[in-house]
């Protein structure tokens, strides 16, 4: 099992979420349509093409730099409210990767929280308000956790797309308290939260593509 990542592990787990989003999309637009204008899935797939583009064109092979260079494609991309979050969280990880070559468990659970502030810093949702973050804070939380337990870079990935997975799955029962899906009022209740959904695949995609690379 792998103890460390370095920028080859880094640009798999980005591809990883980009495919994971990009199959998905047609779901996304499904929920985005009873709670929002419809187009989540459509703008998701456009910042993962970005993303691809971005890494594509990076030949630093520095984590920090590949990192940087998506998150300013994803923003780019623009897309509701949800996009430039979705950007903000991978700015915030380059910041937190600085210049390392490599990231344990340790240091990626210190990444990924980084961003998560990155991202609170950027919206005034809270948890519970039937959001991303409804899916992006327990994913951090258990990988952080994980990390702690002693688990290894991908299996800790497998715990926090657990958790990115069940929080988007636990929007569902929420009211919208945030965003156009709000003005829905209780007829919010009943479908999960497309940015919380949109998580939960990019960590499913993190943690498929580190998997991938194990059984290599
Ligand atoms: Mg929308």
């Amino acid at each position: 099992m792998p103890e460390t990542i370095d920028y080859d592990g880094v640009v798999r787990m980005l591809r990883g979420a980009a495919e994971k989003v990009t199959t998905h999309h047609g779901r996304l637009s499904e929920l985005d349509a009873v709670l929002g204008d419809g187009d989540h899935g459509a703008d998701m797939r456009r910042a993962m093409a970005m993303l691809a583009k971005a890494i594509a064109e990076n030949r630093s092979r520095d984590i920090a730099s590949v990192l940087s260079d998506v998150g300013w494609a994803v923003i780019g991309a623009g897309g509701g409210a949800a996009g430039p979050l979705f950007g903000t969280f991978f700015m915030g990880m380059a910041e937190a990767a600085s210049t390392r070559a490599t990231l344990d468990a340790p240091a990626l659970a210190a990444v990924f929280s980084h961003a998560l502030a990155a991202v609170r810093r950027q919206t005034k949702a809270e948890p519970g308000d039937k959001t991303l973050l409804d899916a992006l804070v327990p994913a951090v939380g258990r990988y952080r956790a994980a990390a702690d337990a002693g688990h290894d870079v991908s299996s800790a990935m497998e715990a926090a797309a657990d958790a990115a997975e069940k929080g988007a799955e636990a929007t569902c029962a929420m009211q919208a308290r945030f965003g156009l899906a709000a003005d829905r009022g209780e007829a919010s209740v009943g479908t999960v939260d497309p940015g919380a959904a949109s998580v939960g695949l990019m960590f499913r995609g993190f943690a498929d593509a580190l998997a991938a690379a194990e059984s290599e």
